[in-house]
């Protein structure tokens, strides 16, 4: 019967066939020999298929191409289809034949390229990146090899590196996005505040803000260097500000400057954080709200009013609300905050990934800045 494995592989065969004919077009005098042998190797080859033996059609696919220098761009859709179906040690060994035959140096250049995709693929990220780095020596392919690069480092978190890759590229006419080497800064200042070295740590979210400004991850930094260097007033006003640029770390950063404001400040805080929202946007409120819910601030006097009007637009906790009606205040609060607190707050606009705190980087797809607020309040 024919499943779908095997419809993928009788298309294969027919590309293959395809290939091999359009490779020899034009050169009637070794019809004869070619198709003669083409012949005895498609039927063995197609019988292995049928008998369900693919490692053996291949074996005898890879054999029928062996000389045949006319069907490199067949072989390398072949690889490509297999690194595409997962079958990734099929794919290496495509490529590896076609890298142990003669090839000239732009396609050695792309065998060597597949071949470091099909390692990525295999998560053999050394074996790739070196590839990838040989690569990138050449002019063709050194855009698409230097980003490849540029991933594996971050995967490895290798900052250093990731970011002297992304000066290659910016040297070369593909600019990633300006934010990237601040990232990288900030990763590698982060490696060194856990290590004790404030000062370097310091340097680099210089170097960071000098390469996108305003960037508040470098002032979220800043401000716990600030701290630990027993200057709480300077850590306020750097976390402050990060807040003030970047609302979405409201959830995660709130119960830290409370802490900063101090008892005698945390009024005073939470009245001009709300206020300056209330001018802004009803979702930059929402979040003050949400956060406070969260670390049980319902009590704080200036988020009172903020608090009723989120709870009467906000249907999920309108209906927790009005289950609980007619209940004081404060437990209503309490109730909303428990929910709130083992809620999913953040989510991935590219892959969907959800968190209960915030990535600058998303686990799920590792792009950068791409979490936004997105709560999900299970009630079970
Ligand atoms: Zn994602």
């Amino acid at each position: 019967m024919l499943n779908i494995p095997l419809f993928v592989w009788l298309l294969v065969v027919a590309a293959l066939v395809i290939g091999i004919l359009a490779g020899h077009h034009g050169w009637g005098r070794r019809w004869p020999r070619r198709l003669g042998r083409f012949h005895a190797d498609y039927l063995v080859g197609l019988d292995y298929l049928i008998s369900e033996q693919p490692d053996r059609a291949l074996d005898s696919f890879l054999k029928l191409m062996d000389t045949d220098t006319e069907t490199l761009e067949t072989h390398f859709a072949l690889g490509s289809l297999y690194r595409r179906r997962g079958e990734v040690e099929r794919a290496i060994r495509v490529h590896r034949n076609l890298l142990a035959r003669g090839l000239s140096a732009e396609h050695r250049e792309q065998a060597l390229f597949a071949l470091a995709q099909d390692y990525l693929r295999a998560g053999l990220l050394d074996r790739a990146e070196g590839l990838f780095q040989q690569v990138s020596d050449g002019a063709r392919l050194r855009g698409r090899a230097l980003e490849a690069l540029c991933g594996i480092y971050e995967r490895q978190r290798d900052w250093a590196q990731a970011l002297e890759v992304s000066r290659r590229l910016a040297a070369i006419g593909i600019t990633p996005p300006r934010a990237l080497a601040a990232h990288y800064q900030c990763e590698l200042a982060s490696h060194h505040l856990d290590r004790g070295d404030a000062q370097e740590a310091r340097r680099l979210l210089r170097a960071a803000r000098r390469e996108c400004a305003p960037f508040p991850r470098a002032a979220v930094l800043r401000a716990q260097i600030a701290e630990r260097e027993g200057q709480p007033a300077l850590a306020y006003r750097l976390l402050l500000w990060a807040l003030q640029e970047a609302p979405i770390l409201m959830h995660d950063e709130l119960a830290h400057l409370l802490r900063l404001a101090g008892d005698d400040g945390r009024d005073a805080c939470l009245e001009s954080l709300v206020r300056r929202a209330g001018a802004r946007d009803f979702g930059e409120l929402k979040g003050i709200v949400f956060a406070a819910l969260a670390i049980s601030l319902a009590d704080a006097p200036p988020l009172r009013e903020a608090m009723e009007m989120v709870i009467a637009r906000e249907p999920t906790l309108r209906a927790v609300s009005q289950a609980v009606a007619g209940a004081p205040f404060a437990q209503i609060a309490a109730q909303i905050g428990a929910l709130l607190a083992r809620a999913e707050v953040y989510r991935c606009g590219d892959c969907g990934f959800s968190a209960r705190r915030f990535y600058w980087q998303c686990p799920g797809c590792r792009s950068w800045d791409g979490f936004e607020t997105h709560v999900i309040v299970k009630l079970r």
